[in-house]
């Protein structure tokens, strides 16, 4: 025969690791019970009986489970000497539900289930105290009536009304007995006449339904809708169990108390304990809100003896749990009794703290502190967030597109933007329907992005993200009107000068400033990233493009630049114009002559990235984009010429006029007047206007491509007008040969992108050996610098072994790299099909946010091992935004590489994903 199911478990027998058989808090009872903390006895129904249950046809309990219910209140009765039923000694418990894992949204717990009228007149003897007798039986009655019996609360609270108005009370506690009797007659009333039949008497029958509710609780709308928001999947929580406990009682005196504890303060992580009590009150009394807590420290003059037994307590979890708990405990006449212990949750802040502290206490070890972080939470430290005891209710919501949280006055251009932020010095967010490059110098003057168009991978998004800037994009609820300087949303509007805020780590926008507070960059915060250093196998770079950047860099602890895009040099305004000459130049000699001014100011900029950084690498990526990026708009030119032929008509008309004035008297005043006016409406000047913009539009034309991102762009670039790549070269190892001549320790990097073939990085290395060369005869100074290459498309994966010939590192280039994977763009996915390839399943997430490992992923460890085998000590890492994303860090350390970079606010959160990796991948 084999054995019958065992359904049920005392809290002394229950395994309190098996959290899926006996829901969480099950598990803590057994387990708080077996290391002798005072847990008044019980006993666990398991989730399997919840999902036998519930698998059986007419939803009766299978076969087994009360008879076990009744062994084990048998035995209940014999721990407490009391009887269930009994109406001289009565035994009442709670029923409690807990599934693996908390969730809100299921059943409520039944106190005092076991009373009836007889059983009440035992406790009212027993305990002396009708009071506190009535009280007890009239929340039984609701509590039991709402959650076993479905009754509405609202029946409940309008008896109670009614009854504490004709009392006059004002206060729950101000009831006498005899109210709480009425009350408690009235309940039974409601409960009949609600369900029509009486209110179930017998203690033994009460449990039952009370099990059966708990059960049926699992498929409820609640928790069904609960855990399909939260993805809780039948792995994580599978049924939930139910809990029978004795009762004790907080609400027996003076003497009594009702509470809840952390081990240590949830808000800044302080080592003390923290939480709230009522005295003379049952379990749920301090969460209703009905009666305002008192801090506990004020439990030290009011129960000392209690206050000590609570300190010790708290130190016995810590020390068994070793970890942060929330309790719940209840005082019945100077007894201190557990009922319920978890794992604290807390911000990010104390985690880090409580990390910190409790490796140094003993209590846990580095690698524990480690990995009890979850690397995004720290982004809560390194940015501005909104106050939380602000109230104020969001007018639009749009996608947080880059966190953190900005508060001051809309302007609705860039320019604006530059004047009001930058020369006047306000707090300006920069409100646009879209951003495209040019609007560029507007980020840097504005607090905050809003954008109503445009996702998570929009320029605003992006461009906001490097330069760790909040960003709520695609707010589709607002409707920027540039021309007005205005913004329509929902029934109102805000103008230019109207105060905003915005929140990018949620995507909510608000009218109004809302206080912000400042970012933390706690000393424990150091501490646990020095930790996570020592743990971690893969270094953590940083994308960089400016010395501010990479000043932030440094200070979050990147030890070097993977990557600093040179094309955000080129777009500076003061540069444009020049980069632009560059371009339209007709002839080497005026090519040569913008690429003359160009050099200094690229040695400057470069000089500086050498010298925050030193001695870290610093990377430089050679020009990337079509160089059409930097021209103006075909159509603007197209609108601006028509514009200055009529302009240069009306000019020779003027010419005309002058010729008929000569021939007429005309007064001299009249005269003088219009030869000024003729002097500033120049036709020489139109026309040479009209020339210029001509060549510019021919330009323009002729640089036109019907895939740019597919077309003349990175080497190629390089290759067809090599005077670019070398002056940027150039630029790169004078700046060096300035740092070394100045007794720098400086590591440059130069990386070619859009590398296919490693004739193309023969090419550009025959550039760098030629300047490299000259720089040296001229300054006497030899650069130590490295020569290297972005993998960002398929054939330079699949020809790593050539390419590691001439390259002494890789860079991946995820984003280019996935859309060369994928075969689509980036902005017409995002934008088109791909939220509805995620919403069907037929992409599990968004390949430019998650990297596809399965492909992309797949062609990166090929290219990794073939590199390798051809240059064993290659360099590899990855610098798309990817790099900052933990589940992309875990891969890639796993793939071997040696190095990710991301943008400088994600290098705290990549250098602890970094050692979630590695510890990870250690443990297997
Ligand atoms: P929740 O999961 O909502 O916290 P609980 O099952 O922990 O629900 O119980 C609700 C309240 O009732 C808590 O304050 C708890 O401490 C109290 N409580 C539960 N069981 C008992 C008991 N046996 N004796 C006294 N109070 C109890
Ligand atoms: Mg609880
Ligand atoms: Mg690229």
């Amino acid at each position: 025969m084999t054995e019958p199911t065992k359904w049920v478990f005392a809290f002394e027998e229950g395994d309190g690791k098996n959290k899926k058989l006996l829901g969480g808090k099950g598990a803590n009872l057994c387990e708080m019970t077996q290391i002798g903390l005072n847990v008044p006895p019980g006993f666990v129904i398991t989730t399997e009986a919840c999902l036998a249950y519930l698998d059986m046809p007419d939803r009766t309990l299978p076969p087994g489970v009360m008879d076990q219910v009744r062994d084990q209140m048998a035995a209940l009765e014999r721990k407490t000497g009391k009887g269930f039923g009994d109406p001289d000694k009565p035994l009442l418990v709670s029923v409690r539900s807990g599934s693996a894992m908390s969730m809100p949204g299921m059943m409520d717990t039944i106190l005092n289930l076991g009373l009836n009228a007889d059983t009440l007149q035992g406790e009212i003897k027993a305990t002396g105290d009708p009071r506190f007798g009535y009280d007890s039986y009239r929340r039984f009655i609701q509590l039991f009536g709402k959650v076993a019996l479905g009754v509405p609360d609202e029946l409940f609270d309008r008896e109670f009304e009614e009854v504490k108005e004709h009392a006059h009370a004002k206060q729950d506690v101000d009831l006498s007995a005899n109210d709480l009797k009425e009350i408690s007659e009235r309940f039974l009333k409601v409960v009949e006449e609600h369900t029509g039949k009486p209110f179930p008497s017998d203690p033994m029958q009460q449990l039952e339904i009370a099990v059966k509710a708990v059960f049926n609780s699992w498929m409820g709308k609640r928790a069904v809708d609960y855990r399909n928001q939260f993805h809780i999947t039948p792995e994580m929580a599978n049924g939930t169990a139910v809990n029978v406990c004795t009762m004790v009682f907080g609400n027996r005196g003076d003497d009594s108390a009702t509470g809840v504890g952390f081990t240590r303060n949830p808000g800044t992580g302080e080592n003390e304990l923290y939480g709230e009590y009522l005295i003379n009150a049952q379990g749920e009394d301090v969460v209703a809100g009905i009666r305002t807590p008192k801090p506990l420290a004020r439990l030290t003059v009011e129960m000392p003896e209690m206050a000590r037994q609570l300190a010790e307590l708290r130190e016995k979890l810590e020390t068994h749990y070793h970890e942060v708990q929330d309790f719940e405990f209840t005082i019945e006449r100077g007894v201190l009794y557990c009922l319920q212990t978890r794992n604290g949750k807390m911000n990010a802040a104390a985690m880090v703290r409580t990390s910190v502290e409790m490796v140094n206490e003993g209590l846990i070890s580095k690698e524990q502190a480690l990995q009890r972080v979850d690397p995004i939470s720290l982004e809560q430290m390194l940015f501005p967030r909104l106050d939380p005891s602000a109230k104020s209710e969001p007018v639009a919501e749009g996608l947080p597109a880059s966190p953190g949280a900005a508060a001051g006055i809309a302007v609705f251009d860039a320019d604006r933007a530059e004047q009001l932020g930058k020369d006047l010095g306000q707090d300006v967010i920069l409100v646009r329907e879209e951003t495209k490059p040019e609007d560029i110098h507007g980020f840097f003057a504005a607090k905050g992005i809003l954008t109503s168009r445009g996702g998570k991978t929009s320029h605003a998004a992006v461009v906001a993200r490097g330069m760790g800037k909040p960003c709520v994009a695609g707010a589709e609820g607002i409707s920027v009107d540039v021309t007005r300087r205005e913004a329509m949303v929902g029934g109102t509007s805000f103008k230019e000068g109207d105060l905003i805020t915005l929140d990018g780590s949620n995507g909510y926008v608000y009218i109004g400033a809302i206080p912000t507070m400042d970012p933390e960059f706690t000393a424990e915060l150091s501490t646990l990233l020095e930790w996570a250093d020592e743990a971690a196998r893969l270094e953590v770079l940083a994308n960089a493009d400016t010395p501010d950047d990479a000043r932030l860099a440094r200070k979050y602890g990147a030890t070097g630049i993977g990557l600093a895009r040179t094309e955000r040099m080129f777009n500076a305004v003061e540069r444009l114009p020049i980069v632009i000459e560059m371009i339209v130049a007709e002839t080497p000699e005026q090519r040569q002559a913008a690429l003359d001014e160009l050099l200094p100011l690229q040695r400057k900029d470069f000089r500086e990235l050498f010298e925050v950084m030193a001695p870290h690498p610093v990377t430089i990526r050679l020009l990337d984009p079509p160089i059409h990026e930097f021209l103006p708009d075909e159509h603007q030119l197209e609108r601006d010429l028509a514009d200055l032929k009529v302009l240069a008509q009306s000019t020779r008309g003027m010419t005309a006029l002058a010729g008929t004035m000569g021939l007429l008297h005309t007064p001299e005043n009249e005269r003088i007047a219009f030869d000024d006016l003729r002097h500033v409406m120049d036709p020489m000047m139109v026309e040479e206007a009209i020339a210029k913009k001509e060549t510019m539009l021919r330009k323009v034309r002729a640089l036109h491509e019907t895939n740019p991102m597919l077309g003349h762009r990175g080497v190629r670039l390089g290759i067809s007008f090599p005077e670019i790549y070398k002056m940027q070269i150039r630029a790169i190892l004078e700046a060096g040969a300035e740092c070394v001549a100045a007794g720098m320790d400086v590591h440059p990097q130069i990386k070619v992108p859009q590398v296919c073939t490693k004739q193309e990085l023969l090419r550009v290395k025959s550039y760098v050996d030629e300047i490299h060369a000259e720089v040296e005869a001229a300054t006497g100074r030899k650069v130590p610098f490295k020569f290297g290459t972005m993998i960002e498309v398929v054939r330079a994966c699949m020809r790593a072994e050539s390419l590691a010939e001439e390259a002494e590192f890789f860079s991946f280039g995820t984003n280019d790299l996935t859309q060369a994977v994928f075969s689509f763009s980036r902005e017409d996915a995002e934008n088109k099909f791909l939220p509805l390839y995620n919403r069907s399943h037929i992409l599990q997430d968004n390949p430019f946010e998650v990297l596809d490992v399965k492909g992309a992923g797949k062609l990166m460890k090929l290219a990794v091992e073939w590199g390798r085998s051809t240059r064993p000590d290659i360099h590899v890492g990855i610098c798309g935004e990817h790099g900052g994303h933990p589940a992309s860090i875990s891969f890639c350390d796993e793939a071997g590489l040696d190095y990710v970079s991301c943008s400088g606010p994600r290098v705290p959160v990549a250098r602890l994903a970094a050692a979630h990796a590695a510890l990870a991948h250690k443990a297997v």
